[in-house]
């Protein structure tokens, strides 16, 4: 029978609570069980004033951005209207029905004030780590590193040539950060290579053309993860060139053993990151293994010998080649004894350009030189060590491993949306760098530990 609506006129009063509308399998309510923010109101203390109108309360925009961040929704604009009509979102928010919203703006005030001055998302970011390691989703035996590429928030066309430099009427907030990080490691001090072109609107991010696609501006986000469970154990902005990663991972690396206590076995990362001073850093300095390709550029196309049919006699510290011949570092005396390294970090190991000129397998071996020269790294040994690992069953577990950092960044950039920064300046791509780790280690922790009742049959 085909029933009717009986009522005729609205109710002059509801008994309504939010908490019965947001479904108990809701992203959002598995989420908040591990959102404590009870500590930010005394952290933020000292950057509100004592006087005046009553601010909005952070911890309902700390909120609302753990919102945005976990749910994909990138205009702040779009949030605030997306809080004002979901019941699930103002549940989160602890806001009743009638609560009032921000407005949009007070993100951008406080974003660039006193979250950004009290370094509170980093303190959040470490707060997510804290809850996961406690969650027993942190096993710290092996680590892996990556970095991506996020579009930085400019136009393309509003730029100059790199030798030009940026004109002296620049200026505006992203200007003074690119100065403030000229000299950091993680950005302009990275390399003495000037870009190709300087963006007016955000200049430190960087010209980069390191995918298929047109090059375009950008900044790197780079994660340190634990392996057991993919949990982000640390996040970190640099601009987009291969050393500002590699200083990336080892802040990273250093910061996580002090704030956590956390110390890996086994570093998984790509060809990168295996740079013979960074291989060395890695086996010398910390005791971990890499189970990273090594980089090497001492291939040959010609079918001559490669730098592999030269074997190293550890003794005598030469090597012996094919035709059973010294290679020493030192075949001359000099007067004042010269460093047996140069200052790139490798030791020249030349045949006897008698031995050469006499060898039949010269033609195979050294045809355009007069003798043969090996260069061996201040650093082979931990060189020798990634290539034996290399060989191993562990390092094809390592290897699978890996595109777990990989994932994580697919997530980043199709499930939250971040493919393209909405922030500027190199303390923009950090705030949001650290906000989406955060909502991707809340997001990893409500699907590893599921609300009472719902865990899978
Ligand atoms: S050319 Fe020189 S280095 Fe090469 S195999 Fe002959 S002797 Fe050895």
């Amino acid at each position: 029978m085909m029933g009717e609506r009986t009522v005729m006129q609205e109710a002059l009063f509801y008994s309504f609570r939010i908490e019965d509308y947001v479904p108990q399998d809701h992203l959002l309510r598995s989420i908040d069980r591990f959102v404590d923010l009870s500590g930010i109101r005394e952290h933020l203390k000292p950057f509100y004033s004592s006087t005046g109108r009553p601010s909005i309360d952070p911890e309902l925009m700390i909120r609302m951005l753990i919102i945005g961040y976990c749910m994909g929704i990138r205009s702040e604009r779009r949030l605030c209207e997306e809080v004002h009509l979901n019941l699930a979102y103002r549940w989160f928010c602890r806001l009743d029905l009638d609560g009032a919203m921000p407005d949009h703006s007070t993100f951008s005030k406080n974003r660039h004030g006193r979250f950004r001055d009290s370094d509170l998302l980093r303190k959040l970011f470490e707060m997510t780590v804290e809850r996961c390691m406690a969650e027993g989703l942190v096993g710290a035996e092996g680590f892996a590193v990556d970095a991506s590429l996020i579009r930085a928030d400019v136009h393309r066309q509003r730029s100059v040539p790199g030798e030009q430099g940026l004109p002296p009427e620049a200026a505006g907030r992203a200007v003074a950060e690119y100065l403030e990080v000229l000299d950091d490691a993680a950005f302009g001090g990275a390399t003495p290579v000037q870009p190709k072109r300087i963006n007016l609107t955000d200049p430190a991010s960087r010209w980069t053309a390191a995918t298929r696609e047109a090059a375009f501006y950008s900044y790197s986000t780079n994660y340190l993860i634990d392996l057991d469970h993919a949990v982000i154990v640390d996040v970190e902005a640099t601009t987009s060139v291969r050393q500002a990663e590699v200083t990336a991972q080892r802040r990273m690396i250093e910061r996580t053993q002090e704030r956590f206590g956390l110390w890996p076995e086994r570093l998984v990362a790509d060809t990168a990151y295996g740079s013979a001073p960074n291989l060395g850093w890695l086996v010398e300095d910390r005791g971990i293994e890499p189970h990273i390709p090594v980089f090497d550029k001492s291939g040959r196309k010609d079918d001559t010998f490669e730098r592999s049919a030269f074997a190293y006699d550890q003794e005598d510290d030469s090597y012996i080649c094919p035709g059973g011949k010294r290679l020493r570092s030192t075949n001359r005396n000099f007067k004042t004894p010269r460093p047996l390294a140069n200052a790139d970090g490798f030791i020249r190991y030349r045949a006897s350009q008698k031995d050469c000129q006499a060898c039949q397998l010269r033609q195979r071996c050294t045809p355009n030189m007069v003798a043969r020269k090996i260069m061996r790294s201040v650093h082979e040994g931990a060189r020798d060590m990634a290539r034996a690992i290399a060989t191993t069953d562990a390092y094809l577990v390592s290897r699978r491993q890996r595109k777990k950092v990989e994932m994580l960044f697919a997530h980043l950039k199709r499930i939250l949306k971040l493919d393209r920064l909405r922030l500027r300046g190199p303390n923009g791509a950090k705030d949001e760098f650290h906000l989406a780790a955060m909502a991707q280690n809340l997001r990893k922790m409500a699907k590893m530990r599921p609300m009472p009742g719902l865990e899978p049959a």
